[in-house]
């Protein structure tokens, strides 16, 4: 599929949807380029609004809001998956919108991702859909012991439960009330790696190297890319990574989360319409980030280079580092940890730190894996996070 490229110098406007923290990188990476960055978000205030050159406050479906900005911009994107897709579609009417709004609708729900990704020729986990109690009765027992995942609306770990059995099973469905889940057959994971892939409007594509993540109570803690993947299973992910952004006829950067199974095999487990959290790394390892390759893509530049040259990490700072042992709130010794070499910070400017709340990341480089580690340890010892 060919399109057109609408390029757009400098000096344009960009928009996005979205005021959170992946908005907040957008507008800086696009500001860098010398473009402008509208915001639509309806809060007052916002970690992407405070540096937006303009924040429309308003609702996501707001129909004047949403033709305002797209009388402003050139391109529209969103920063999180859960935009309505119809507002996207109103944006694609006047303005490109990368990625679409039906691309962003597969994402939201984890059914159709699953047939998608299937019908990519890529290989997802066992399920079934569980819209009703009744459809566990005729489950197979290859999905025990399973997650129950609601379709839509769940992250960071959130709307999914660990069933042993069908009895279970029946309960979780009543527990998370009812409404439509899908029920995955729990793997033997070795590991989790996830893939960015960027596919510019003219439908060229570039891939991120893939990096391994660790997550901690079912949110990302670690992103590390420092060679520990084997190169099989790296291949095998970007391939497919490629496959699942081609077969949609995506534009924009597309986040592909994998499972590495004990016995080497890679499939899919859920993609992200929009930068990613594990895509942070690029920020500081590569020589165009993630966020930069977001805003080349709206404005109809060529793609930037992907190469990672030295071992990197990102760790992320929930709001659980404000707080010391007894309860009491703190900042952080940002001193401390950017005495440590090849580190950077990165925080959002939110206020209120609350435990689990993704307040910023630190990123990591060095010149040998071994070295990486060592600065790991140093700024978790620093922050009181375990060893990662
Ligand atoms: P979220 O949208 O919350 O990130 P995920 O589907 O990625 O939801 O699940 C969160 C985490 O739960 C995964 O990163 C993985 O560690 C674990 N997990 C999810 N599905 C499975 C599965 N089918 N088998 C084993 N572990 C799983
Ligand atoms: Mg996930």
């Amino acid at each position: 599929m060919s399109h057109p490229v609408s390029y757009h110098a400098p000096g344009a406007w960009l928009g996005i949807l979205g005021g959170g923290q992946l908005g907040r990188m957008f507008c800086q990476a696009a500001q860098a380029l010398g473009y402008h960055v509208a915001v639509l978000d309806p809060g007052e205030v916002s970690p992407a609004g405070m540096v937006a050159d303009w924040h429309i406050r308003a609702a996501y479906d707001d129909p004047t809001a949403l033709d305002q900005l797209a009388k402003r911009c050139v391109a529209v994107s969103t920063e999180f998956e859960n935009v309505p897709a119809d507002s996207l579609r109103r944006l694609a009417r006047s303005c490109v919108t990368a990625p679409s709004g039906d691309c962003v609708a597969i994402a939201q729900d984890r059914l159709d991702e699953k047939a998608f990704i299937q019908k990519a020729g890529v290989p997802v986990v066992p399920h079934r859909a569980v819209t009703q109690a009744s459809d566990l009765d005729s489950c197979p027992e290859v999905l025990f012991p399973g997650i129950l995942k609601t379709a839509r609306l769940g992250y960071d770990g959130k709307g999914q439960v660990r069933v042993a059995s069908r009895a279970a099973a029946y309960q979780a469905f009543e527990a998370l009330k009812g409404v439509p889940c899908i029920l995955e057959a729990l793997q033997p994971l070795d590991y989790e790696i996830s893939v960015m892939v960027a596919r510019d409007q003219a439908g060229q594509c570039v891939t991120y190297p893939p990096s391994r993540n660790q997550h901690r109570d079912g949110i990302l803690a670690v992103s590390l890319v420092d060679g520990s993947i084997p190169a099989a299973a790296a291949d095998q992910a970007r391939d497919f990574a490629l496959r699942i952004a081609r077969t949609l006829d995506y534009h924009g950067v597309l986040g592909v989360e994998f499972f590495v199974l004990r016995d080497g095999r890679v499939v899919a487990n859920e993609m992200a319409p929009r930068p990613h959290n594990s895509g942070h790394y690029t920020q500081d390892a590569c020589l165009v980030s993630q966020f930069e390759q977001q805003a080349r893509i709206m404005a109809g530049l060529p793609l930037g280079d992907t190469d990672a040259p030295r071992p990197a990490a990102m760790m992320n700072l929930l709001g659980d580092l404000w707080f010391d042992a007894r309860g009491v709130e703190r900042e952080p010794r940002w001193q401390d940890v950017l005495a440590v070499p090849g580190t950077r910070l990165h925080l959002y400017a939110k206020s209120g730190a609350r435990p689990g709340r993704k307040m910023g990341h630190v990123n990591v480089v060095a010149d040998s894996a071994a070295e990486l580690h060592r600065r790991i340890a140093q700024v978790s010892a620093v922050l009181g996070l375990p060893d990662a």
